[in-house]
This record gives structure tokens, C-alpha cells and sequence, in this order.
């Protein structure tokens, strides 16, 4: 692909209402959108998912947009002719910095589909169009807040939920939702970190509501820790912070530190590491992955529909219709979900929808533009 422009744009998105997990609340969001533009004048768009403060990773929308200015962008439209092979040795040289890395090489996906014609989930080697989309609910004010929103989302129609917990807020939520909506309701917990092994007696006790998976329960450097817990509980354990990398996932797969693995494409430095780590999982060590999610705009939660098409993604994934969080996407047609939980990836090339380039120039806070001489 000859790339004769790339352009970011920082924008800030409103969520509709506040999401909060055991690293705090947000309510807006900073995401930078990346737009490539080949030679024949066709476009690619990629999001970063790196937020307001370095909580979930190190990374912030700051760091993110330093090393696109400085050293990744620079150095991509030097190169002009690049392919998504090429790019990965680009930036090979990049320590860390997956979400960075990750948004300007999910844009050469979206292009490269799009120059070749095809939908980005069949160019990634997708199976599943119709992708089951789960809930994930933020930390709540009370527990019966927490059962009406899980009445309201299951309502709507999604069919899995999946609740944010932290110490002093995890089996008071549980043992309610399945006092209310019973056992059959498919129910997972994430945690996001805020465990120790120590805490080993509130995991036993959470092994009795059969949750379909506990997600990051210890801190994400804690591989051998993890490793520990899944020897003691039934629940099986949920990898999210902790797999960076395919690497990540082979390891917690020879300590025996999980048995599902969530993929961001964000986190783990774009798509083709998430198909790394997916034909890992899935082929070599025959255990399911989900993808998850970022709060995403319409762009990125593009990248996300096609990466739940893979074969190895058997749980329902945290992609949600655009409407759970925004008033207004900045895609048409905005994502929406299917009467039976689904959502569906489209047909037309790249991720599918209309970037709305007008709606988020109005937004936009600031841009730079690099183009090659
Ligand atoms: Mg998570």
C-alpha cells in the first residue's frame, strides 16, 4: 500500500452515563482516530484506545499521540510503501506501546480490505458474521441500581452479562443478580486487578454462584499467582491485562495460569497479534477466546466486530451497540444489536460502515496532518 497521507485527530467522546471499575469512573473519553490515505485516494481508519490516565495500561491518549507524532507515523510514510508485515517490523523496534502501534496498524487493515474489496472479517480469516455481543456494567451506586440495569440491558436483549467487581462490592452483587435472575443467566465477573492471592477465601465463596469465568482477578504481572488460584477454584480464570502479547499467552498456558483468554486488539498492539494469540489459544492449546472492548467509537468497535468473527471466539464478546454508550456514533449505519444478541459484521469492505468525517471535524480538539513529499 503506497500511503501518501496519515492524520490524527483527537476527539473526546460522551458516554451516556458514567462507567466505573475498580480504576474509577469515566464520562468522557479522549480517543485519537487515525485516517491513512493510499495513493488511489482510498481511506483507512483506526482508533487508539489508550485513555485519560495510565490505569488499564501504562499508556494514556497522551503517550499515545508522543510516539505517533515522533516516532511511529514519521517513520511509516518514509517507508510510503508499506504492508501490514512491514508495519509490524516497523515498529518491532518500539518497546511496549501496544495501543500506540495498534491504531494506525488497525487502519492498514481497514485499507488493505478496502483495496481489495472485502469486508476486514473475511481479510482476517472471520467465520462467524453474526458475533454474540455480551454487557459489561460498570461498578454501580447500590445493588439494586446494579438489578434494575441488569433487568434493563437483558430487556434489550443482550443475553450475557458481565458486572465489574472490587473488594467490598463482589459477593453482595452476585448472590443478588442470581437471587433475581437465576442460575441460568450467563454471568461472568471482572475484576480488573484488585485482588491478591491473599483474598483466596472470596474467590472460594464466588465459586459457588457459577459465573462462566472470573476476568483478571490478580494484578496482570501476576501470571504464578494466577497460576495458584485456578488450582484452588472451579471458576475458570479469564486473562485480560496480563496477555500483551502471544508470548503472554504462551506462558500463562504452560503455568496453567487461565483457561480464557479476552483479546483487545488494542492492548496487544493491533490484529495481527490478535490473530497470533488466537491461533495460539484456540489451535495450539484448544481453549476459547472473546474480544473485548475499550469504550470504542463506531471506528474502533469496527475492528472489534471483525476480530469476533474468528473460529476461536466461543464466549460472547463486550461489543455492545453503539447506543450503550454514545447518544450519537460517528458511524453509519451505527452498530446495533440483533433480536438474538447479535451483532452483525458487515458485508461492505473494510469494517463496513461510513465514517462520519464531517461530524467529528466539528470535534475535533487537535490534528495534525503528515503527508509524503
Ligand atoms: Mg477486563
Amino acid at each position: 500500500m503506497e500511503l501518501r497521507r496519515i492524520e490524527l485527530y483527537e476527539i473526546w467522546v460522551k458516554l451516556r452515563e458514567e462507567f466505573e471499575t475498580s480504576f474509577g469512573k469515566t464520562i468522557e473519553r479522549p480517543a485519537i482516530l487515525i485516517r491513512v490515505e493510499e495513493k488511489s485516494g482510498e481511506e483507512g481508519w483506526g482508533e487508539c484506545v489508550a485513555g485519560e490516565g495510565p490505569w488499564y495500561s501504562y499508556e494514556t491518549w497522551e503517550t499515545a499521540w508522543h510516539i505517533l507524532n515522533e516516532f511511529i507515523v514519521p517513520k511509516v510514510l518514509e517507508k510510503g510503501d508499506i504492508d501490514i508485515d512491514g508495519y509490524e517490523n516497523l515498529v518491532s523496534k518500539i518497546r511496549g506501546h501496544n495501543m500506540a502501534k495498534a491504531s494506525l496498524e488497525m487502519s492498514l487493515w481497514d485499507l488493505e480490505a478496502k483495496l481489495r474489496g472485502i469486508p476486514l472479517w473475511r481479510l482476517l480469516g472471520g467465520k462467524n458474521r453474526h458475533i454474540s455481543s455480551g454487557v459489561s456494567i460498570g461498578i454501580q451506586k447500590s445493588v439494586d441500581e446494579l438489578i434494575k440495569k441488569v433487568g434493563d440491558f437483558l430487556e434489550k436483549g443482550y443475553r450475557r452479562i458481565k458486572i465489574k467487581i472490587r473488594p467490598g462490592y463482589d459477593l453482595g452483587p452476585i448472590s443478588r443478580i442470581r437471587d433475581e435472575y437465576g442460575y441460568d443467566l450467563p454471568l461472568q465477573v471482572d475484576a480488573n486487578s484488585a485482588y491478591r492471592i491473599e483474598d483466596l477465601d472470596v474467590f472460594r465463596k464466588i465459586d459457588n454462584y457459577a459465573l462462566l469465568m472470573i476476568e483478571q482477578p490478580l494484578h496482570y504481572k501476576d501470571l504464578v499467582d494466577h497460576a495458584e488460584l485456578a488450582r484452588h477454584i472451579k471458576t475458570p480464570i479469564c486473562l485480560d491485562e496480563s496477555i500483551e502479547d502471544v508470548n503472554d499467552a504462551r506462558k500463562a498456558y504452560y503455568l496453567g495460569s487461565a483457561m480464557i483468554i479476552n483479546i483487545k486488539p488494542g492492548r496487544v498492539g493491533g490484529l495481527k497479534e490478535t490473530l497470533k494469540i488466537h491461533d495460539f489459544w484456540y489451535s495450539v492449546a484448544n481453549r476459547p477466546v472473546w474480544i473485548g472492548g475499550m469504550l470504542e467509537t463506531g471506528i474502533g468497535r469496527g475492528h472489534l466486530v471483525a476480530a469476533a468473527t474468528l473460529p476461536g471466539v466461543k464466549y460472547p464478546s463486550d461489543i455492545s451497540a453503539s447506543d450503550k454508550y454514545f447518544e450519537k456514533d460517528i458511524v453509519e449505519p451505527e452498530w446495533v444489536l440483533n433480536k438474538d444478541s447479535t451483532i452483525t459484521a458487515p458485508e461492505r469492505p473494510g469494517i463496513g460502515v461510513e465514517v462520519l468525517f464531517d461530524e467529528i471535524k466539528k470535534g475535533v480538539r487537535r490534528s495534525k496532518v503528515f503527508s509524503r513529499t
